[in-house]
């Protein structure tokens, strides 16, 4: 049987390698960075190794915790700390995120918390939705679309608009309604949105919604890497591959060479059969010495509504979100903030203290890192190459995995 070759070494990638090389069946990992693991990505900042992409993973589904528990990795899962997240709105205020709610879209639409955040106007005209009939809004593809026609434009642009940019880089209008889990599929039983949302929390695992490893996700890509190199699987990084035909990759080593190989090829990596379109991810992480910070005056950390003046789409208050970061950084703050163009430091000083609502100055800053991403959108998988990967599963670890977990059952003998 031929031996399968993964163009990319991302999540995806390594996780499909992994399974493929546990079942006996030879493997290539191929990834043009020199270390594997994509948006899985690390850098040191003030001295500690942190997340320089991914930092969380959502717990619903199996399939992360089943490959963390084969990895052994299972006794390194945390919850983050129990603060709530927070929205800045474009008026400048911040308020702490409605507890009940799905990706924003408030289950309990008159709740203080959601008025507080949307204006009394906006949080009635969302409460109508149980007297909307259900065909209003039933045939809707997009977030966007369903939320206006059943909720309003209020609650779709000051509270579902900056969660979801905040977790798919896109607005709602462009997200389709699949990325709600289960929430259609209540609806399509004759139930109103914000129910269908209240369900869905109902039945929620009790439990943070996310978690990450001590020590940081990244790691998972080195217990990945050791359990693919234990198997037998073969990982070659620094090359960059281009497809030939369905069943060829010519690889640019990093000296320049170019070799062929075939094999039953896998893609995992955007732009391969066809060009990308990615949209960008700006990072710059700061260590600051600001005792203020250490009570976390707005929990986890803030999305950004859009018109708001400040120029970071979120920032996460690291040390107040991983007790094991706060044990690891001491006295030393942490915070990361996401921009969609490259921002400086000072900049991100600025909205850091806007954001937290502290006065933070250059002399606080013990140091910082910058770090760019681009992250691929959804495009059509190949018609005969399986495609694994955030462009055929959509954005985030559970789905990226969970597929790249069915595609490699395709692949074992
Ligand atoms: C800042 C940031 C924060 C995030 N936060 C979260 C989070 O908290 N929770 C969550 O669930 N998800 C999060 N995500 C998304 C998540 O990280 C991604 O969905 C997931 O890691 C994508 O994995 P992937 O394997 O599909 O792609 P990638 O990680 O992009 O991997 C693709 C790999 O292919 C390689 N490659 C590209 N072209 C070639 C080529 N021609 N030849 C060989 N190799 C090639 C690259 O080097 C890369 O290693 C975040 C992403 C970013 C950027």
């Amino acid at each position: 049987m031929q031996r399968v070759v993964v163009i990319g070494g991302g999540v995806a990638g390594l996780t499909l390698a992994y399974r493929v090389a546990r079942a006996g069946r030879g493997v290539l990992v191929v990834d043009s960075a020199q270390r594997p693991g994509g948006q899985l990505g690390r850098h040191t900042v003030a001295g500690i190794t942190l997340d320089s992409g991914a930092e969380a993973f959502a717990t619903r589904g199996d399939a992360i915790p089943t490959l963390l528990a084969e990895l052994g990795l299972d006794d390194r899962v945390v919850q983050p700390a129990a603060y709530p997240a927070w929205l800045f709105g474009a008026d400048g205020r911040a308020h702490p995120l409605p507890a009940a709610s799905v990706l924003g879209i408030p289950g309990v639409p008159l709740a203080s918390d959601v008025a507080a955040v949307v204006g009394w106007g906006a949080a009635w005209r969302a409460a109508l939705d149980p007297l909307i009939p259900g065909l209003i809004g039933a045939k809707a593809d997009t977030v966007g679309e369903l939320v206006r026609r059943r909720m309003g434009t209020g609650v779709l642009e000051k509270l579902v608009a900056p969660v979801v940019e905040g977790v798919h880089s896109r607005h709602p209008d462009e997200v389709p309604v699949s990325a709600l889990g289960e929430v259609p599929r209540h609806m399509s039983r004759g139930t109103a949105l914000a129910a269908a949302v209240r369900r869905v929390r109902d039945a929620a695992p009790a439990g943070s919604l996310v978690a990450s490893l001590d020590g940081g996700l990244h790691t998972l890509v080195d217990a990945l890497l050791a359990g693919i190199e234990k198997a037998g699987g073969e990982i070659v990084t620094g090359t960059t591959a281009e497809l030939v035909d369905e069943g060829t990759v010519s690889l640019t080593h990093a000296n320049g060479t170019v070799t062929r190989e075939n094999g039953r090829i896998v893609i995992a990596a955007p732009g391969i059969a066809e060009p990308a379109t990615t949209s960008p991810a700006h990072l710059v992480t700061i260590a600051l010495n600001a005792p203020a910070l250490a009570d976390a005056p707005r929990g986890t950390g803030l999305l950004v509504a859009r018109g708001s003046r400040v120029r970071a789409r979120a920032l996460t208050h690291l040390t107040a979100k991983w007790p094991w970061l706060r044990e690891r950084a001491g006295s030393t703050e942490l915070v990361r903030l996401s921009y969609a163009e490259p921002a400086e430091l000072s900049t991100a000083l600025a909205d850091a203290s806007t954001l937290l609502g502290v006065p933070l100055e250059a002399p606080q800053v013990v140091d910082h890192a910058t770090v760019s991403w681009s992250r691929a959108q959804p495009t059509e998988p190949h018609p005969s190459i399986p495609t694994i990967g955030e462009q055929a599963s959509g954005t985030g670890l559970a789905a990226v995995i969970a597929h790249a977990e069915r595609t490699a059952k395709e692949l074992i003998p």
